[in-house]
C-alpha cells in the first residue's frame, strides 16, 4: 500500500510517500480503507521528536481517520461488517488498571494514541482493535472528509469544558487562537451548552469564520495585543469564568488576566512553548483554578458525538490535499495559516 512515513525525526522534508506492506489483522482488529485522515498539531510534535517517546521506524502519522471496514477479525462482534463507514477512536489504553475500570482512560498508565504510539493513518490502510472503531450513524449526513477531521480535537475539548472546566448557560469563556481544532470544537461546545463566547485571533478572515460558527466576540491580538483590558471591557470589568488556552508560554499571563475571581484555566498544549510565568499572587488572591486536560474517554467522545450526529457540531475543513503532499500540509499548519482541519486523502 502506499503510505506517507518518516524513518527519522526532523522537519516536514523527513516525511517520505512510499510503497510499504498492507498490514494484517488480529482475531480482535479490523482492516479500514482508510478514507480521509485529518492533521493535528501532534504531528508535528511527533514529526520533530518528543522527548521520552521511542517509536518503530518507519512511523505512520494520523490520528484522524474516516474510513470503510474491508476485513473482520475472527473474535470481532458482529455489529461491525464489511462495507461499514467509520471513524476510529484515536484512544488506546489498558482497559484493567484503576482508571480504566472507572472510564476515565486517557489517565491510565500506559495510555497511547494511535498515530503516536502506534501507527497512523498516512496511509491506504489501517489495522486497529475494534473497541477503537465506531460506526457512523447513516442518517448523520456526514461526508467522509468531515468525519475525519472530528474524533481527537472534539473529545479533547469536550473534556477540557464539559468535564473539567464544567461550563454552564450563561458563562462568559475565552478561546485563545480560534484557527486551530480543539479551538473551534471547543467553540461549538460552548454555543450549545448555552454560554457567551470571546475568540481571539491574529486573522480577522478567521474571526469572521468563528462568528458564522456562533462567536459571540472576537478580538484581533495583533491589533489589540492587551486583550485582558478588552475582556474587562466586555465582562464590566468582571473578566471571564473560562479560559481555553493551548497556546502556552505566549498567551499565559494575559489568559491569567483574563479571568474573574475563582476563574478556571484549562489547558490541553502549549503551542507556543511549555514554560510559562505564573502569578502566584494572582493565582490565590483571585482563588484560580489551573486544569490540565488530554484527550478524553471512550465515553466523553462517543457523548459528544452525538452533537456531530445531529448536526449541533460541524466539522470545519480547511482544505483537502492528497497524501502525496503531507509535506505541504505540515508547512501550512507549522505556518498557522489554516482556519479548520487540514484533511488528507489517501
Ligand atoms: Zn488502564
Amino acid at each position: 500500500m502506499k503510505a506517507t512515513v518518516f524513518h527519522e525525526h526532523g522537519g516536514p522534508d523527513v516525511l517520505s510517500y512510499e510503497v510499504i506492506d498492507t498490514p494484517t489483522i488480529e482475531a480482535n482488529q479490523v482492516l479500514i480503507k482508510v478514507n480521509y485522515v485529518a492533521l493535528n498539531h501532534l504531528d508535528l510534535f511527533i514529526r520533530g521528536g518528543i522527548p521520552g517517546l521511542k517509536l518503530e521506524m518507519p512511523h505512520i502519522l494520523g490520528s484522524d481517520i474516516s474510513g470503510e471496514i474491508t476485513e473482520v477479525g475472527s473474535k470481532v462482534s458482529d455489529s461491525l461488517e464489511v462495507g461499514q463507514k467509520i471513524i476510529v477512536d484515536p484512544g488506546v489504553s489498558c482497559g484493567v488498571c484503576e482508571f480504566c475500570i472507572r472510564g476515565q482512560e486517557s489517565l491510565c498508565s500506559s495510555y497511547g494514541i494511535i498515530g503516536e504510539h502506534y501507527r497512523g493513518g498516512y496511509a491506504e490502510y489501517l489495522n486497529v482493535a475494534a473497541q477503537n472503531v465506531i460506526p457512523i450513524p447513516k442518517e448523520s449526513g456526514l461526508d467522509m472528509a468531515g468525519a475525519a477531521s472530528i474524533p481527537l480535537t472534539l473529545m479533547t475539548a469536550w473534556r477540557m469544558l464539559m468535564t473539567k472546566a464544567q461550563i454552564k448557560a450563561g458563562d462568559d469563556i475565552l478561546i485563545i487562537g480560534i484557527g486551530g481544532g480543539v479551538a473551534l470544537a471547543g467553540l461549538q461546545i460552548a454555543k450549545a451548552a448555552g454560554a457567551r463566547v470571546i475568540v481571539t485571533s491574529s486573522s480577522d478572515k478567521k474571526l469572521e469564520k468563528a462568528y458564522t460558527l456562533g462567536a459571540d466576540e472576537g478580538i484581533n491580538h495583533n491589533e489589540t495585543p492587551d486583550y485582558h483590558k478588552e475582556i474587562y471591557r466586555l465582562t464590566n470589568k468582571r473578566g471571564v469564568d473560562i479560559v481555553v488556552d493551548s497556546v502556552g508560554q505566549a498567551t499565559w499571563a494575559r489568559s491569567m488576566k483574563s479571568l474573574r475571581k475563582g476563574g478556571k484555566l484549562v489547558t490541553c498544549g502549549a503551542t507556543s512553548g511549555p514554560i510559562a510565568e505564573t502569578n502566584v499572587n494572582l493565582l490565590f488572591w483571585k482563588q484560580l483554578e489551573i486544569l490540565g486536560s488530554t484527550m478524553g474517554s471512550r465515553d466523553e467522545l462517543r457523548t459528544a458525538l452525538k452533537l456531530v450526529w445531529n448536526g449541533t457540531i460541524r466539522p470545519t475543513v480547511d482544505r483537502i490535499l492528497p497524501l502525496s503532499k503531507a509535506q505541504e500540509a505540515h508547512e501550512i499548519l507549522e505556518q498557522g495559516a489554516q482556519m479548520g482541519k487540514l484533511v488528507l486523502k489517501p
